[in-house]
């Protein structure tokens, strides 16, 4: 059986020293907030180049969070990438904005800035773009996208951890960036948890407050905030598992290139785009499968007892919660095509090469 994602693996090998960490939290009896979260997030900032680095319950409250400090509701419009998970879509909703659907590139599944340009109207007041699948999205260009139209950038990062362009660091720039450490992302906890960072002072300060019942000190109620904050055992664990982060990254970028080498010739198949700028992290390695085939080599490899994933099988402008809840009617053909094409192949650090060859032997089998 080769799983899709297997974090029981990372877990025991370093069982000593996690449990370790996850004692000394308990026994020292404060599971909120204290000096494991604040020394987590500074460790974090520093490993993105950010400058300041909000703590919060997850990825998608980081993104609300985020809208929120800049104002961004009623009456405002967010351009956001069509082929994304739900959670980018829903924190504009949140926030009372209206999501504005944007087509993405056919190559690299990420938000086509021509289109995006295309949708910005006199209410658009942000750029969502997503690092989808841990390839960045071209900043450099967004970036200028927005400050020509006075619009904010807020970086959905929540698959990139460590990614880069043009040696430009996730997390480093845009008014904001927001990561999720749900356990499957390439930093993961043992749990819900995530993050905001941004470079700007009274941009954390203000996150700080609504994450935590909008207030810096105990009573001291500013504003109107929310309970949205990291444990500190999650916290500990970040902290711990963040020393390994680049290891990890390394070792998927590794198992990339074999899945490469080895399905480099396969018609009918479409490896992954990773631009020349670009420093993929490959939280999940996602190949095309054209002609109507995918369910049949899905089905060929579960018998095999190879697991795959469909990341996404349903573009954002196809779902009932859009068309019906929000009444939102957008096309975006390129998003809705990559749907119901991509194909995602295990990956995870601790992947065995040997196991990435029986899966492309088999996928080869398949095709043969
Ligand atoms: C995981 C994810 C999120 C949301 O993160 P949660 O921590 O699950 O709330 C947001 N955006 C993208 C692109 C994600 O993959």
């Amino acid at each position: 059986m080769i799983p899709l994602v297997d974090l029981r693996l990372q877990y025991s090998r370093m069982k000593p020293e996690m449990d370790k960490v996850i004692s000394v939290v308990i026994e020292d009896g404060k599971f909120i907030g204290g000096d494991k979260v604040n020394s987590f997030s500074q460790e974090f900032a520093r490993y993105c180049s950010a400058g300041y680095c909000v703590p919060c319950g997850n990825g998608t409250d980081a993104l609300e969070i985020a809208l929120k400090v800049l104002q961004i509701g009623k009456g405002d419009e967010v351009i956001i990438p069509a082929f994304t998970f739900i959670a980018t879509l829903e924190a504009v909703c949140q926030s009372g904005a209206t999501p504005v659907l944007c087509d993405i590139d056919p190559a690299t599944y990420l938000i086509d800035i021509n289109n995006c340009q295309e949708l910005i109207s006199s209410k658009t007041k942000a750029i969502i773009p997503v690092h989808l699948y841990g390839l960045m999205a071209d900043v450099a260009s967004l970036q200028e996208l927005c400050r020509k139209n006075s619009l904010y950038l807020i970086e959905d990062a929540a698959q990139a951890h460590g990614a880069s362009r043009n040696n430009i660091r996730s997390g480093s720039t845009g008014d904001f960036s927001t990561f999720s450490f749900y356990p499957g992302k390439n930093l993961g906890a043992f749990g819900d948890a995530g993050a905001i960072l941004t470079n700007y002072a009274n941009y954390a300060q203000h996150a700080t407050k609504i994450a935590n019942h909008g207030r810096l000190a105990k009573y001291d109620h500013d504003i109107i905030g929310r309970n949205s904050r990291m444990d500190t055992l999650q916290a500990a664990i970040l902290s711990l598992k963040l020393k390994y982060l680049d290891d990890w990254n390394q070792s998927r970028q590794n198992l990339a290139r074999r899945y490469f080498s080895n399905l480099s010739n396969v018609e009918g198949l479409v490896l992954p785009k990773v631009p020349e700028e670009a420093i993929h992290v490959f939280h999940l390695f996602v190949v095309r499968i054209k002609g109507s085939k995918r369910s049949e080599l899905r089905k060929f490899l579960a018998a095999k007892g190879i697991e795959t994933g469909i990341h996404y099988p349903i573009a954002l402008s196809k779902l009932k919660a859009t068309i019906e809840e929000l009444g939102i009617n957008a096309s975006c053909p390129v998003a809705e095509n990559a749907a119901s094409e991509v194909l995602s192949l295990p990956m995870f650090p601790e992947l065995a090469f040997e196991q990435v060859d029986e899966v492309c032997l088999a996928i080869k089998e398949f095709y043969s």
